[in-house]
């Protein structure tokens, strides 16, 4: 890993099934407003939270896609992916906190995740170890998540940033449809990142090959 100018390494960690510009817009905002240089893009292994579905690439292409969505911002890991077992992020951090002895360690999660944190493999290590930087997916008029941050910091001492972004209304599963559908999916995804799921056949109802 190069040499990272950063007291912060910025986990930006998913399943990138496929990376699309959601993504990219939040970890530019992420590098811009925590972490800098210290941004780390990594394609998780075996998701313990999601079943990867039949037709999907292999873990090496979603690491290629992320190389397509996130080469320019931020450094990619195959850490998980050559992990050969469930990734938690709980490993996953351990392990940056003994590469970077020197650093503070920040979670980027979207709302949908913050939801879900306390069902997280030793999310009590997460919140005392790391800060967790939050944008909101959907926009949600209703505070809803900014409710649910104040009680993460009330209830266990978090430390909880919330990033300033306009949210792309976005999500893989939505993609994935589309493209089986038939439909445009370009509109959503880095123009590299289409042109790879296109030429490789990805998600695609057609034969590959
Ligand atoms: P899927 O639809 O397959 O569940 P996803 O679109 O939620 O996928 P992930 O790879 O699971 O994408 O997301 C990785 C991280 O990026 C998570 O923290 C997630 O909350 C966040 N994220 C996903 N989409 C967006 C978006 N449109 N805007 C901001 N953050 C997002």
């Amino acid at each position: 890993m190069k040499n990272i100018k950063s007291d912060i390494i910025g986990l930006f960690g998913g399943t990138f099934n496929p990376p699309h510009l959601g993504h990219v817009k939040a970890a530019k905002a992420y590098r811009e407003q925590v972490c800098g240089d210290g941004l780390i893009v990594m394609p998780s292994h075996r998701p313990p939270h999601k079943l990867i579905e039949d037709g999907s690439p292999t873990a090496k292409q979603r690491l290629e896609l992320c190389f397509l969505a996130f080469g320019e911002i931020g450094e990619i890991s195959d850490y998980e992916i050559n992990r050969d077992s469930v990734s938690y992020t709980y490993n996953t951090v351990k392990h940056l906190e003994k590469i970077f002895p020197n650093k503070k360690i920040s979670l980027y999660i979207g709302t949908d995740m913050l939801f879900y944190f306390e069902k997280w493999y030793n999310f009590e290590y997460l919140l005392e170890n790391a800060t967790l930087a939050v944008a909101s997916r959907t926009g949600e008029v209703d505070n809803s998540f900014i409710q649910e941050c104040d009680r993460l910091r009330k209830k266990y001492g978090a430390n909880i940033i919330l990033l300033e972004l306009e949210p792309e209304i976005i999500s893989s599963t939505e993609i994935r449809e589309l493209i089986k559908n038939g439909g445009k999916a370009e509109n959503f995804l880095p123009a590299a990142v289409y042109d790879y799921i296109k030429k490789n056949g990805l998600y695609s109802p057609e034969p590959k090959g």
